[in-house]
């Protein structure tokens, strides 16, 4: 096959939603059409079970099943899917805003009844900032839930989005009779049979034909009519190109767990979602069909055995090819590096490939090369922009506390930052370390894997710090700025990449420091 005919037939995406909104069900689903599992259960959800904090095989459970999900890659219909997962659980929300550097589009799952929740929230913004184009699944219509022009509201008003529907319900819960694929222009009925592949549909171009009123009673009938004309009404035509450029949100109904409405879902998603999108890097857009191979690394998997340090540092290719034993520039190191057994995943295997193209996601082996947001390129020094820090919700100074181990928990620490599993950032009125994390299981999970990974062992002491924020001065060389430095000196820091950080310990004393000093900006990302 031709090199831009495989970018053309490949879809790289993540689905994020609230924790329980049924992402590992539809991600099953989906799956299944693809042929790549034959039942259901074999997706293991990687949820932190509830009440499970303390409990470190539980962790350790997740990073396995972490690093087993990290990637699911099937082919329907003649398109390479690649399926790129999204932690659900607060704790790793880090990850998760990570991973979407890498995806070139997200379906976003709600759930009918709890409607939009705050993760989702937050992820969507995320999305929105970088005009990711999103599909948007209300899923559980087998139950009783909120009615769909209030839920459409709340999804424009929470999320910001402009929505338009390209299914509608028709009834929901014990009256849940099926769905109208407006897109498709048919009528699928519920039967609440999740082992089917396929589901009937019946064609109903006319919805005025009495057929219509045969196959749902006439009643229901004539209440979808009515619903579908307010939808013609309020809702504007769908638009691919709105959607690609990120102003337009397609929405469909259906119940994962019952297979229903994830067909069409998936037909539309494969025939609007983008091919593998350009990027930009800090010199210029680099495009997928490009003949030089480049990419990124996005995420690092530590290795699960302790007596072996080695990680797996996961690629995005964002274009050219990239092939197996072929020395690349890291470009931050500035040197020639080859890989001997590059990793493709798919849904139930990881296997050594030769050739991977842009969209595709491989797993390289890496004894202490990469970090998050490192690039590689056949020799153009060419650094892709970097993946933004979000502040920290948790701070705690971390001590060593075995001395003749300092080495150790230096490496150890320095390693786990490069992962990604917490923020580092030292104070500059004494130089001491201060770990920020987005959840606080985090700070067990380091102090754990410090002493079984690299033998050292620490402590920690509480700081109360409310948010982090990133400084940016207009004119360094202002008096007003030597002022701040000077007064706020003790709330200092910088993080790892030496950029000046600014710890407020309340929203009240941020509010009146950005008042003190209007020439001075505090950002909420490291990005700015
Ligand atoms: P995740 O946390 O978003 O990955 O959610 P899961 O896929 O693990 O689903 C959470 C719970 O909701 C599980 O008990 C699922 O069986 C259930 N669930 C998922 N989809 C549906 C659905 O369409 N209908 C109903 N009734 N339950 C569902």
């Amino acid at each position: 096959m031709k090199f831009t005919d495989e970018i053309k037939r490949r879809r790289t995406f993540g689905i994020i939603s609230h924790p329980d909104a049924g992402k590992t069900t539809l991600t099953e689903k989906l799956l299944l059409f693809g042929g790549a599992i034959h039942e259901a259960g074999a997706v293991k959800s990687n949820k932190i079970k509830k009440g499970a904090t303390s409990d470190f095989m539980e962790i350790e459970r997740q990073r396995g099943i972490s690093v087993a999900t990290s990637v699911l890659a099937f082919e329907y219909n003649g398109v390479k899917i690649n399926i790129l997962d999204t932690p659900g659980h607060k704790d790793f929300a880090e990850d998760t805003f990570r991973t979407l550097t890498a995806v070139d589009s997200v379906i976003v799952v709600i759930d009918v009844a709890k409607g939009v929740e705050e993760q989702t929230e937050k992820l969507v913004e995320v999305c929105r900032m970088r005009n990711i184009p999103m599909i948007v699944f209300v899923n559980k219509l087998d139950r009783e839930g909120k009615d769909a022009f209030e839920l459409l509201d709340e999804i424009e008003q929470k999320l910001k989005l402009s929505v338009t529907p390209l299914s509608f319900p028709i009834g929901m819960g014990y009256d849940f009779k099926g769905i109208y694929n407006i897109w498709e222009k048919n009528v699928n009925l519920f039967t609440g049979d999740s082992r089917k592949d396929i589901e009937d549909t019946v064609e109903i171009s006319d919805l005025a034909s009495e057929e219509l009123d045969k196959l749902i009673g006439e009643k229901a009938a004539d209440n979808l009519r009515d619903e579908l004309e307010l939808v013609h009404g309020v809702y504007p035509e769908f638009d691919k190109t709105a959607y690609l450029e990120g102003d337009l949100q397609p929405v469909f109904f259906g119940s994962a767990l019952n297979n229903f409405g994830v067909r069409e879902l998936l037909d539309c998603f494969v025939s609007i979602a983008p091919t593998p999108r350009p990027k930009d890097s800090e010199t210029r857009t680099v495009k997928p069909d490009e003949k030089e191979f480049t990419g990124f690394v996005f995420k690092i998997h530590a290795n699960m055995d302790p007596k072996h340090r080695d990680r797996l540092a996961f690629i995005k290719i964002v274009s050219g090819v990239f092939e197996r034993n072929k020395p690349y520039l890291h470009v931050r190191h500035g040197k020639n590096l080859k890989f001997s057994s590059p990793n493709a995943f798919f849904a139930e295997k990881k296997e050594v490939v030769d050739i991977s193209y842009p969209g595709d996601i491989v797993g390289l082996h890496d004894t202490g090369n990469f970090k998050i947001g490192d690039t590689l390129t056949e020799g153009e020094v060419l650094n892709y922009r970097g993946i933004p820090s979000f502040s920290p919700e948790h701070f705690r100074y971390i001590n060593n506390a075995d001395p003749m181990k300092s080495k150790q928990l230096e490496k150890g620490v320095d390693q786990l930052m490069d992962e990604g599993v917490a923020q580092l950032f030292t104070l500059e009125m004494n130089n001491r370390k201060v770990i920020g994390t987005v959840g606080a299981l985090q700070f067990e999970v380091i102090q754990y894997r410090l002493e079984h990974e690299y033998g050292a062992k620490c402590t920690y002491e509480n700081l109360n710090v409310y948010k982090a924020t990133w400084v940016e001065a207009k004119d360094p060389k202002s008096e007003e700025f030597k002022d701040f430095k000077r007064v706020k000196a003790k709330f200092l820091a910088k993080d790892k990449r030496g950029q000046l950080v600014f710890f407020a310990d309340s929203q009240f004393s941020l509010q009146m420091t950005q008042q003190k000093y209007p020439s001075i900006k505090f950002h909420s990302t490291s990005e700015f």
